[in-house]
């Protein structure tokens, strides 16, 4: 029987995940497919035993249910337990989805592969939600010395105490007037995706990376680029996290600079 894989999340119809996964399969003779599966908030407890008994064998989790497929998975794994929040499920072989998050380490793997360094510098993190707490458990493993930086300082203060309990915490605010301190700075607003622009201070080269891809980064970017910013986008962390959780389904480590270049192809065609 052909088996389903996807994505749930609302919305969802924009993920690009689709693209990447279904190609994997096919170029691994693997007989599923992979759908962007729209999920409202409050459904997903139904749709996850739905998904089970239809024989899914994994999903991916978005906006807004990362936190609770943790709390209704049967078991957890250790990063997602750590960040509280999992954006992968894996069918167990008893019949029961695993939570896991392969944000972190797909994050992770951005870094190695963009030779950026973090250890002892100064890394500002722009943003306290579901995806900066994935990017702050790295960056405190990796010992960069972190300023964190939100508009909401209580969700920031939150971070800090599970995730990076030595950062300094800043109101977004002072934390702009601050960035050209920031040998690097990761870029986890949402505020992009509703038309919203930071104003940023210029910089002798620091590196801004800016985890949103598409129209979501586009403006962003280009003002981190025109104030003397080396810019970096999401994309190379989707399809990182992607082949993380595809080697969590079936054991196969797909090729990531292929895909990342599927991947910037089919972005630039739809923009
Ligand atoms: P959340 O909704 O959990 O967090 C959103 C963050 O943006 C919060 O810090 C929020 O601040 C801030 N924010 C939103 N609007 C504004 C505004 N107008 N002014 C100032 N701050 C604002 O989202 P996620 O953390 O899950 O996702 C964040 C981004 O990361 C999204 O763009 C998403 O697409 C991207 N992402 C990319 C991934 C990839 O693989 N490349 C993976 C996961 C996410 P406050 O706390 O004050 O509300």
């Amino acid at each position: 029987m052909r088996r389903l894989l996807g994505v749930i999340g609302d919305p969802v119809a924009h993920s690009l995940s689709p693209y990447i996964h279904n190609h994997w399969l096919r170029e691994n003779e693997i007989d599923a497919v992979y759908a962007a599966l729209e999920v409202k908030s409050g459904e997903l407890a139904a749709a996850l035993t739905s998904l089970l008994n239809h024989g899914a064998a994994g999903l991916n989790v978005t906006l807004p249910h990362k936190e609770d497929a943790l709390r209704l998975a049967s078991s957890v794994g250790d990063t997602a337990r750590r960040i509280g929040a999992a954006n992968t499920l894996v069918r167990t072989p008893a019949g029961e989805w695993r939570a896991e998050n392969t944000d972190a380490p797909g994050f992770a793997l951005t870094l190695d592969y963009g030779d950026i360094a973090v250890e002892g510098r100064d890394v500002f993190l722009l943003g306290a939600g579901g995806a900066a707490r994935a990017v702050a458990d790295v960056l405190t493993r990796r010992g960069a010395r972190l300023t964190l930086c939100n508009r909401t300082i209580a969700r920031a203060e939150a971070l800090a105490l599970d995730l990076a309990p030595a950062a300094r915490i800043l109101s977004l605010d002072e934390g702009l007037k601050q960035l050209p301190k920031a040998a690097v700075v990761i870029n986890t607003l949402s505020l992009g995706h509703a038309g919203g622009v930071l104003e940023l201070p210029a910089s002798a080269g620091g590196i801004f990376y800016d985890i949103s891809y598409g129209k979501g980064a586009a403006a962003s970017l280009a003002e981190a680029s025109r104030k003397g910013w080396r810019t970096l986008d999401g994309l190379g962390m989707l399809v990182a996290q992607a082949a993380l959780s595809f080697e969590l389904w079936f054991g196969i480590t797909p090729d990531l600079a292929a895909a990342h270049a599927r991947a910037r192809t089919l972005l630039e065609a739809v923009q």
